[in-house]
């Protein structure tokens, strides 16, 4: 059937419209593919691309893949994009081994051919939407690493799953929207339409240069994780789903795909922490994180996608960690706060229970204040890592103040109701309130002035302990 305009030039046919109009479906690396798509034909999403501006994209992905194949060769000074085309078209006309042998004029055919949507259609719909497939599609153009789907929607007898031109396309668009490292590819996705859109725009802005170029991007990476979260930082609103990391390889030698995923609380409780006004508190956080061998920045991330409750520990840690010197660090404050954070916003402790432990802290902080004693703060540190003597102490400590007449005390230094939350086997979170209970210490002991004598001889030799690593000042910095 024919659409006809009034005032239109040529009539398009419905079924050549659909084979230029991109739609997102459900499969992670098409959705990427279809917004690089997007944004090489200048649209502000895939569903606002329209048939010009597809075709317009299109015709330059193939001008791209026919520069970089007449380099021949991977290793040249501008080889980049040849080199990295081979994670995602393996053994395709752009890369073929027999091009060292061909001349200009047929290698540009061969990739012209290779990037032309056939004539005749088989008789399929595509795999991912739906529409009339134009094609069986292998590892040639597919990154083929999720190997169910390739099994589950490939027919007997084909050599690769039916697609329509737009989700081909949108393949074919892939690399444009990945950070490229010349090996696997890696791709930060999110069911977050504004932050992928967002994210894949810059990263889309940044390829086009260098493959214009057809150098590797200058700037290293720390850690693939690491890319999720100067995404985050970047973003300004608030995230509606976790972030995804695709790190994947289409190459002969072995197809890979790994996935890690990031939840959405802690990706949003990042992406807050990293920006204005919270962020007072994330160089110090990052510090929290760092080991001589490894930045924060980088620590940070794994934990973010790996383990999210280390992120607590870490902090508390670090806070703690020269207790044992009455040394309290300058940026107590602004840490702990970032860390009680953590503690409502990715934990989903319970607000009345966060109060709880805090007041015991804050008990327990200006009571060792009152002490003035580096003695019984020693011991306190002491019990940290010591569960069992923790209760003891704090146990002792409350039998003391109970019978101590100078001390107007109606109230205990720890309820019965904290020692619960704290120590009862039956309170699943007790490790952690633990942890909570040392941050509020600290941080109530820094509100309340606690510096003994020998504080300045000990925190010069912290600073020098705390030495930063140059990735994490670069992204406190904000550069990306
Ligand atoms: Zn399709």
């Amino acid at each position: 059937m024919s659409v006809r305009t009034a005032a239109g030039p040529a009539p398009h046919s419905v079924a050549d419209d659909e084979q230029c109009r991109v739609v997102l479906t459900a499969h992670p690396l098409q959705r990427i593919g279809a917004y690089a798509l997007a944004f090489l034909g200048k649209a502000a999403s895939p569903a606002a691309l329209l048939p010009g501006a597809f075709e317009r994209a299109v015709e330059q992905m193939t001008a791209d893949a026919v520069r970089a194949a007449l380099q021949r060769d991977t290793k040249a000074d501008d080889g980049f994009w040849l080199k990295s085309s081979l994670s995602f078209f393996p053994n395709s006309k752009m890369n073929h081994p027999s091009n060292a042998k061909r001349t200009d004029e047929e290698i540009r055919d061969a990739v012209r051919q290779w990037r032309r949507a056939p004539e005749d259609r088989p008789d399929a719909a595509c795999v991912l939407c739906g529409r009339q497939a134009v094609g069986f599609y292998g590892k040639v153009d597919v990154p083929l690493a999720e190997s169910d789907l390739y099994r589950n929607t490939t027919p007997r007898g084909h050599l690769g799953m039916a697609l329509c031109r737009p989700c081909l396309c949108g393949f074919h668009a892939l690399p444009y929207g990945c950070r490229l490292t010349g090996g696997p590819a890696i791709a930060v996705h999110s069911w977050d339409e504004r932050f992928l859109a967002r994210t894949l725009s810059r990263q889309v802005e940044r390829n086009r240069q260098l493959i214009a170029i057809g150098r590797a991007d200058p700037r290293g990476i720390a850690s693939r994780e690491v890319l999720a979260l100067q995404a985050l930082r970047h973003h300004e609103d608030r995230m509606t789903a976790g972030v995804e990391l695709l790190v994947f390889s289409n190459n002969n030698r072995g197809q890979t795909l790994e996935i890690e995923s990031m939840d959405q609380p802690v990706a949003e409780w990042l992406r807050r922490s990293s920006r204005p006004p919270r962020r007072t508190g994330f160089p110090a956080l990052l510090r929290a994180h760092a080991t001589r061998h490894q930045p924060g920045i980088v620590a940070l991330a794994r934990n973010a996608f790996r383990a999210p409750e280390r992120i607590a520990g870490a902090c508390a840690r670090y806070l703690t960690a020269h207790l044992d010197r009455g040394v309290i660090r300058e940026e107590t404050d602004a840490l702990a706060e970032l860390c009680l954070s953590f503690v409502t916003e990715v934990m989903l402790m319970n607000q009345n229970e966060v109060d709880e432990i805090t007041a015991a802290g804050a008990k327990v902080a200006a009571w060792l204040h009152a002490e003035n004693s580096a003695g019984r703060l020693r011991a306190f540190h002491a019990t940290l890592k010591d569960p069992p003597r923790m209760r003891r102490w704090l146990m002792r400590h409350n039998i003391d103040t109970l019978l101590d007449p100078a001390v107007e005390s109606e109230s205990p230094l720890i309820t019965e109701r904290q020692f619960r939350l704290l120590f009862d086997p039956e309170v699943e979170q007790a490790w952690f309130h633990r942890q909570v209970l040392a941050v509020a210490v600290v941080q109530r002991l820094h509100e309340l002035g606690f510096r003994p004598a020998d504080r300045a001889e000990v925190a010069a030799a912290m600073a020098e302990e705390d030495a930063e690593h140059p990735e994490d000042a670069e992204f406190v910095k904000g550069e990306e």
